[in-house]
């Protein structure tokens, strides 16, 4: 194996998720010198929706205020990491995020306290916390279901509005449809959304996007489109259109690999540069080891093996998510921790994992297995005190929750990311003072 460098840093933040890089910002923002260390995973499946607590009871409707969900979730949810978290905490780690985001080109909004809801791209209404400008008009047509025209795409398999106006067609008759050839793509036999939207970067191809769609409207109040309004500065492109085409424009978000989550991504790497936080970026942390006196020795490099880097690091956060990022792994045996092989809170067989019922409005227990925690998000070792002095851990890759049931993706990752890089911070104050 062969090393090339060595870096020493306060902090090796090993995964570049919602978490990993919510934690890079919030280093970032406090003077921290870090190092970000993560694959690619993550940001292409996501929608680019910030979700806080979106669980809906059956026939209550859906949640419209987050903070009254998390008030209560101690009754269903007693190991809930956000319990840990002061809801006030939890307002800040949003607030820096999005103003974050925002000053490097990519808006967000959404209520003051509550969740808006958006048209997704089945057709059915997703609440969340805060969503990209882009989609501001998507929450305001869903509410008011004014007539709005839907756009398809010659060749987009990704997006059918003739199936989302079937979806919705009895609580919102007002919706029509047309599809259009996208410019300069009219003799591809299959287009994708991450093409479409880098295309719609330039004004030659957003002018012949409007010269094809003003034919199409029939005096309809709001246009939905799936999120193509380009990577880097969608609220820009968004206004021109909105300008041109005197109508509003609404952007729905799309199954991965989605535009909205790159924007993401490539939103939170601008946040990062020229920072005191260092990114590894698609580089995943293939060894790590805590050694008395040195603190956390890491080697980055590629799937295939290859070491590149070598990390010393005083702390260590760990956001490496769960199986789909290959945080957690399963055998016969059960779950495992990949990097430092911690203890996995977790059924105690594998019979338990799943309920007989794959709809079962109470999840599967395999979904809240994960890395028990102290107060401070370390995780805890096989004594049940925290395995290492300076090892954090956030986002999914924590126990007693589940994120993808309970729409609190985005908010679990930044909410315990804020709250690991504050109590990271004061440690790098009391020892540094
Ligand atoms: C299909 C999909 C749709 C989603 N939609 C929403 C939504 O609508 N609203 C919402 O709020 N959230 C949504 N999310 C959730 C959200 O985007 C995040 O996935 C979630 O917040 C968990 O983030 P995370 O950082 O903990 O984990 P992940 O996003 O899984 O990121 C973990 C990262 O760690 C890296 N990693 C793993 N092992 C290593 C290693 N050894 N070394 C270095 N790096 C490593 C992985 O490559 C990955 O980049 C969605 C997620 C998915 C998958």
């Amino acid at each position: 194996m062969e090393n090339k460098d060595m870096i020493h840093t306060d902090l090796a933040i090993i995964g570049a998720g919602m978490a990993g890089m919510a934690a890079g910002m919030f280093a970032a923002n406090r003077g921290i010198s870090a190092v970000v260390a993560g694959g690619a995973g993550g940001f292409e499946y996501a929608s680019g929706l910030l979700d806080l607590w979106g669980l809906t009871h059956p026939g209550k409707g859906y949640c419209k205020d987050p903070w009254q969900g998390l008030a209560q979730i101690s009754e269903s949810w007693p190991l809930h990491p956000l319990l840990k978290i002061p809801e006030s905490d939890i307002g800040k780690a949003f607030d820096e995020l999005t103003d974050g985001l925002n000053q490097n080109g990519l808006a967000y909004t959404g209520l003051p306290r509550g969740n808006s809801r958006i048209i997704t791209a089945l057709g059915t209404a997703k609440p969340t916390y805060r969503l990209p400008l882009t989609m501001a008009h998507n929450a305001t047509a869903l509410e008011e279901k004014p007539p709005t025209l839907l756009l398809d795409f010659h060749g987009l398999r990704e997006f059918r509005a003739k199936f989302v106006q079937q979806v919705l067609a009895s609580t919102w008759p007002d919706i029509n449809i047309a599809a259009i050839a996208f410019p300069q793509m009219a003799m591809r036999s299959e287009l994708f959304t991450p093409l479409m939207a880098q295309a719609m970067e330039t004004e030659q191809v957003q002018d012949q996007f409007v010269a094809a769609v003003k034919p199409q409207l029939k005096g309809e109040q709001f246009l939905g489109v799936p999120a193509i309004l380009g990577i880097n500065r969608p609220e820009e492109i968004l206004k021109r259109l909105e300008e041109l085409l005197e109508i509003k424009l609404f952007e729905i978000p799309t199954s991965p690999v989605s535009v909205s989550g790159i924007r993401l991504k490539e939103t939170f790497k601008k946040v990062l540069a020229g920072t005191c936080v260092t990114r590894l970026l698609d580089q995943r942390v293939l060894r790590a080891a805590h050694e008395p006196g040195k603190g956390f020795i890491l080697e980055t490099g590629t799937q295939s093996g290859t070491a590149t880097t070598r990390i010393q690091a005083k702390n260590c956060l760990l956001a490496t998510g769960r199986f789909l990022s290959k945080g957690l792994i399963s055998d016969r045996k059960g779950v495992q921790e990949s990097v430092f092989n911690l203890p996995v809170t977790q059924p105690t067989d594998r019979q338990q994992w799943h309920t007989s019922s794959y709809f079962d409005p109470h999840g599967h227990a395999i979904n809240q297995a994960g890395l028990a925690t102290d107060e401070k998000f370390r995780p805890l070792g096989k004594d049940n005190c925290p395995a290492h002095e300076n090892l954090y851990a956030a986002g999914s890759i924590l126990a007693g929750q589940d994120w993808m049931r309970t729409r609190s993706g985005s908010g679990l990752s930044i909410a315990t990311a804020f709250h690991a890089i504050e109590q990271i911070a004061q440690n790098l104050a009391k020892t540094s003072g």
